[in-house]
């Protein structure tokens, strides 16, 4: 079968592997469709693995961990609920069950943390075996969209770290599609959305999945954005997504006294912070890592009750046979893409 393999930083080929031989009795065999491609995967393509968990080694490794799939066939001791040519997301999580992190149900958040397309091959292939654990149903929903609710379960689990109560105002930094999926479900839920980004397009897409408002400028024209929108106070809620270093000490400019700062991007770079902003404001700084099962179930829901603001996050798709273009096409600035998409089992193969 077809796969693109990343064999080292910079070097994917895409070639004949070995198909997965019968499923294990707890293990599905799925039928990739879809794979969206974010920041993370041009980050492990580039070799930059710094800001990922252990001293592993990556390579070579078929990437791809935002994937919709079709169930080819199921163990024999899988649950009669998935059944064969049933459409599925992958929840791409599973953590080691030994660790504080793991034994407090925080499994997202492993220090042994395994990820389909980072720790293991993924999606980028033509089949992929997985624990039935890891897969979700997701009813009539297409591909496409089914591909975007791994990206949609960060955006949840970041707004459960988040705790943003009904009709509170929260500002998302940056746009790209987590940005743009955390803009959405917080939306949904009631909140009322600031979004920055530099580019142009994104602050629209923002506006179109339910942001009331957006801004970009420099350090004061955001601020005095943020003000007049607040009354004056800042912000209560701040949800950064950029993966910018300096992102942080924005946000602490921008959440108001006794507010809360969730930081969802990842970035490997230090950047200055002035650390009395903590105290004086008593603010809370909180990570959100990955997903967990509850969230992926309640990001399953989301993508389906929102398939056409999500289907115009799509502007990019690629066959497999492409798929370095379609990281590539991720890296460019130029390019304008915001989501990305590897259709795996397209007619050419
Ligand atoms: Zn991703
Ligand atoms: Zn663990």
């Amino acid at each position: 079968m077809l796969a693109a393999v990343t064999r080292s930083p910079g070097v994917m080929v895409v070639g004949q592997v070995p198909e997965p031989g019968p499923p294990g009795p707890q293990d599905v065999i799925v039928r990739p469709e879809a794979v969206g491609i974010c920041g993370s995967d041009l980050h492990f393509y580039s070799g930059d693995t710094g800001a990922l968990s252990g001293a592993r080694s990556f390579f070579p490794r078929i990437q791809g961990h935002e994937l919709s799939a079709v169930v080819e066939q199921t163990g024999k001791d899988c649950p009669g609920g998935v059944r064969a040519g049933d459409r599925v997301a992958v929840w791409p999580l599973r953590g080691c069950g030994r660790c504080y992190p793991c034994r407090a149900g925080r499994a997202n958040a492993c220090v042994s943390l395994d990820l389909v397309g980072i720790h293991r091959d993924g999606g980028l292939q033509q089949l992929l075996s997985v624990p039935v654990s890891q897969v979700f149903g997701v009813g009539d929903l297409g591909p496409e969209p089914a591909a975007f609710v791994e990206p949609m379960s960060i955006a949840v689990h970041a707004l459960g770290r988040a705790g943003i109560p009904d009709g509170q105002q929260v500002i998302i930094l940056g746009a790209g599609p987590i940005g743009l999926a955390t803009a959405l479900a917080a939306s949904a839920a009631g909140a009322r959305v600031m979004a920055t980004d530099p580019v142009p397009a994104r602050r629209d897409l923002a506006l179109k999945v339910g942001a009331e408002n957006v801004a970009w400028g420099g350090d004061g024209e955001l601020l005095d954005a943020v003000q007049a929108w607040t009354h004056g106070q800042g912000a209560p809620t701040v949800i950064d997504t950029t993966g910018d270093p300096g992102a942080l000490a924005q946000a602490t400019r921008l959440v108001c006294s006794a507010g809360r700062v969730v930081v969802v991007g990842m970035s490997a770079a230090a950047a200055p912070l002035r650390s009395g902003v903590f105290p004086e404001k008593e603010i809370d700084v909180l990570g959100s890592s990955c997903a967990t099962a509850a969230d992926f179930r309640a990001a399953v829901a989301l993508v389906q009750s929102h398939r056409e603001a999500i289907a115009a996050l799509f502007s990019h798709r690629f066959p497999l046979t492409h798929a370095r273009e379609a990281i590539e096409c991720v890296a460019d600035p130029a390019a304008g893409a915001v989501k990305v998409l590897i259709t795996v089992g397209g007619p050419e193969l």
